[in-house]
């Protein structure tokens, strides 16, 4: 079973392709393929959280890893599956 406390939906962007960003509350250190975030690595608190979102749409929500875009991506879609803890 699925536990609660793991997460496969960027903090950042709301981004999931089904990796985990977090597993049993434990960072796995995988960068989203969207924003560029690293889970345990960068803003791990809300404040950072927040602070690394507002850069990243700042500059226009550019896509991190090009090849991973889907075609038909909606950001605001996007943004809409962040989880309610860090937005
Ligand atoms: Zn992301």
């Amino acid at each position: 079973m699925r536990s609660v406390e793991d997460e496969d939906v960027c903090r950042v962007c709301g981004y999931t392709d089904g990796s985990q960003f977090f597993e049993d509350t434990w960072p796995t250190h995988i960068i989203c393929d969207c924003c560029g975030w690293e889970s345990g690595t960068q803003a791990l608190g809300l404040e950072g959280t927040r602070e690394y979102r507002g850069l990243w749409l700042g500059q226009g929500a550019e896509w991190f890893s090009r090849g991973a875009r889907p075609k038909d991506r909606d950001v605001l879609e996007q943004v809409r599956n962040i989880p309610a803890h860090s937005r």
